[in-house]
């Protein structure tokens, strides 16, 4: 459906658990509290709101967390997403420690992409980043996703004084393989206040310098935001996912659920919509009606833009592993 300044809204993000295997220091630092799993929506919730949800004109799912891939069962729900009336694609976003474990179950149940998170490719960097020393495992999912036959793009933050340098060596991954590598300006959501996040415009630039003959690319790559372009000799493109610096709202075609069942207009706003109280408090029957009517009213809601760049605007207190970026 269209949301109330004329944007086709069909795409829908689903944080299916705030609970993480890393302990990204802009995201989900170490001691922080998870919910209780009461509190999550258990997978025939998440089912029931992908049902009414794709009544609504939902058709592209994203799957993410947290990680999506500590959750137990995870292959399941794909495989019952998909089958549901209305869905067409569906894609999930993980930090790739684990997918040597589900990328080919994943794609058997009907998964047809992944973004796997990777900011550095430096051992050291990257256990920094993300607590963890699993940079070695991340490679060897992204492998076993290419392997399965999922499309493969990486996601990288990049940090002033931090992997700024490392743009050169996470761009080579797109060099030889037919993997999107797409930089993304951290948003001054939680955590990522604390950082400094590199300037995409900046970036490209810097690019630019090093391959002159850089074109844009316009054919579709996927749901989202991402400006790509295309370097001569290298198998994937170079995206930007610039939400400081430039601007994306007018084209927005996404609504988000977080793992406790609160459907989201826009990451940079606090409002929400209850969906599982919907769940638990109404009976059978008149919940498809509520529901759909609650979905409706989210997309309605939906501000004309987002105003990161104004803080004092950004009303979202919640962190990126409780939303599901
Ligand atoms: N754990 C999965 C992963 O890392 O891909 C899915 C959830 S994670 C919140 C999704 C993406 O959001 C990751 O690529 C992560 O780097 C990014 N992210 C987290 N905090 C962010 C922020 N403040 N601004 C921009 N991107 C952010
Ligand atoms: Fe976990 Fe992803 Fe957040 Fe890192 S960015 S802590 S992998 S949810």
């Amino acid at each position: 459906m269209q949301d109330s300044f004329g944007r086709k809204i069909d795409y829908m993000r689903i944080s299916v658990t705030d609970r993480c295997n890393f302990r990204c220091r802009y995201c989900m630092p170490r001691g922080i509290q998870t919910s209780p799993m009461s509190d999550i929506l258990t997978y025939e919730e998440i089912i029931e709101i992908v049902t009414i949800a794709a009544q609504c004109g939902i058709s592209k799912l994203k799957i993410t967390g947290g990680d999506p891939l500590v959750r137990q069962g995870i292959t399941w729900l794909v495989q019952e997403l998909r089958k549901i009336p209305g869905i067409r694609h569906i894609t999930m976003t993980t930090n790739g420690a684990l997918l040597t474990l589900y990328a080919k179950n994943l794609k058997d149940a009907g998964l047809e992409a992944i973004n796997i998170s990777l900011d550095s490719l430096d051992r050291k960097v990257f256990s920094e980043i993300t607590g963890f020393d699993k940079l070695d495992n991340v490679l060897a999912g992204i492998d076993a996703a290419l392997s399965a036959g999922l499309q493969v793009k990486i996601n990288s933050v990049l940090q002033e004084n931090c992997n700024v340098d490392e743009w050169q060596a996470l761009l080579n991954i797109a060099k030889d393989r037919p993997i999107d590598v797409r930089f993304i300006e951290m948003m001054p959501i939680g955590e990522a206040k604390n950082f400094r996040s590199v300037n995409n415009e900046e970036l490209l630039a810097k690019i630019r310098g090093k391959y002159p003959a850089i074109t844009p690319d316009t054919s579709i790559h996927g749901n989202g935001p991402a400006v790509y372009f295309k370097i001569p000799g290298f198998l994937g493109c170079v995206g930007f996912i610039s939400a400081m610096n430039k601007k994306f709202c007018g084209s927005c075609n996404r609504i988000r659920l977080t793992a406790n069942g609160m459907l989201k207009p826009c990451l940079c706003f606090a409002k929400n919509f209850d969906l599982r109280k919907i769940l638990r408090e109404t009976n059978k029957i008149d919940r498809p009606e509520k529901l759909a009517l609650t979905i409706r009213t989210a997309i309605e809601a939906k501000p004309q833009a987002h105003s990161f760049e104004n803080e004092e605007l950004v009303s979202e207190y919640r962190k990126m592993f409780e939303i599901g970026g």
